[in-house]
């Protein structure tokens, strides 16, 4: 059995990490959903029934893949990445939730999760004076399906926007013809419609002579950094605080306005552990004068997962079971008036949780917070 799962799952390196596991259980310890009453999900069982070549009890798309419990892992085993093939095998076998089968279907017919229509992606852009869509540029801004449509997160593509026209970036955006990163199909496990999107998402790109993408979300940075390359896909990948922090460095973009206000900020998983992005988005926070930070006690490397990765944004989670509801808590703790984060998923998670906790604190995005400080808010 354990020979056959190994065969089964594509990725060696992942499979061969099995071995390495002593049992220590700090990954259980570290994981996010065992803080709260509800389903748990213990890597350290799992890792030991794939050792066994027991049957594997867990629900795999119960994990929001935030390697809280690899960051912790003595062994470097590769639990994300073996609960990522499991996922291929439930999708294979129709075992995947409901809701992200309905996005996938959403996704290939719209090119969004939700079924919005693709005419009406680029409606955000009207808040802008330039016309930049498709004008020709080798730098994309690649926005993403939620801070597409969702009026509420339409105002930090507003402020990248406009953060980077005021430090005179060449650069484009899609509009309505931007479609799905591919992140939502990657994390159902369906490896044939994923090739399918992003060959066609990298047919347009080098259609438009694409060679750098800055992305808005930390989940699509993920896609175009670490997906991409295996179907091909060979660009200049940014987050787009590691952008505006080169811009500020190198004196193309400055902040000049003051803003008073105590603030503290969220490590998301896929910007921090996955791809250690901690100092650049603390880097614009400090360039904006008149502010109070502190750090909350989790953070960087042992950030809490806000509750949205590995495809989790689009399935329910009951309210007693939000990763964010501690969260925003942790934020209250600091004594911050504004939680700022750098992920939409994370706005969303967090400002839900701070209306159910009636909590007076403020969420912000980093470019919503630079773009308040450089020229007035938007929305
Ligand atoms: S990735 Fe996060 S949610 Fe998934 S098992 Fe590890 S700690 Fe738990
Ligand atoms: S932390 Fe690593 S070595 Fe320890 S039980 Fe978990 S997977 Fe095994």
């Amino acid at each position: 059995m354990y020979q056959s799962l190994l065969e089964l799952f594509n990725d060696r390196e992942a499979a061969e990490s099995i071995t390495a596991c002593f049992q220590c259980g700090a990954c259980t310890a570290a994981c996010p959903l065992n803080v709260f009453n509800g389903p748990k999900l213990s890597p350290r069982q799992f890792i030991r029934r794939l050792q066994l070549g027991l049957p594997v009890n867990i629900d795999p798309y119960l994990c929001m893949m935030c390697r809280a419990c690899e960051s912790v892992c003595p062994r470097n085993v590769k639990v994300t990445k073996l609960i990522q093939e499991l996922r291929k095998i439930w999708f294979k076998n129709n075992r995947t939730p409901t809701p992200l089968t309905q996005a996938l279907w959403k996704i290939y017919e719209d090119g969004n999760p939700w079924g919005y229509p693709s005419r009406t992606r680029g409606q955000w852009l009207d808040k802008l004076d330039s016309n930049i869509v498709k004008k020709r540029s080798d730098t994309l801004l690649y926005i993403g399906c939620v801070s597409s449509y969702d009026i509420r997160l339409q105002r930090i593509s507003t402020a990248i926007a406009k953060l980077l026209l005021k430090a005179g970036v060449d650069f484009t955006v899609l509009g309505d013809e931007e479609r799905c990163c591919g992140d939502p199909v990657y994390h159902a496990g369906e490896t044939d419609f994923l090739e399918e999107l992003v060959s066609e998402n990298m047919a347009k790109f080098n259609s438009l002579g694409i060679r750098r993408i800055v992305a808005l979300s930390p989940h699509c940075y993920t896609m175009f950094r670490d997906i991409y390359p295996r179907y091909g896909g060979d660009y200049e990948v940014l987050h787009y605080t590691e952008y505006l922090a080169e811009l500020i460095d190198t004196g193309k973009l400055s902040i000049d306005a003051r803003l008073e206000a105590r603030v503290t900020y969220h490590d998301p998983c896929y910007l921090g552990r996955y791809s250690k992005i901690y100092e650049q988005p603390r880097r614009l926070i400090e360039s904006v004068k008149g502010l109070s930070f502190s750090e909350m006690s989790l953070s960087k490397e042992l950030s809490l997962c806000c509750g949205g990765g590995g495809g989790r944004i689009l399935m329910e989670s009951k309210p007693e079971e939000r990763p964010s509801n501690i969260r925003v808590k942790q934020a209250v703790e600091t004594g911050a008036e504004i939680l700022i984060t750098s992920c939409p998923y994370c706005i969303i998670n967090f400002e839900d949780s701070a209306k159910v906790q009636k909590t007076p604190l403020k969420i912000m995005d980093v470019a919503e917070l630079l773009q308040a400080a450089a020229g007035g808010q938007d929305g």
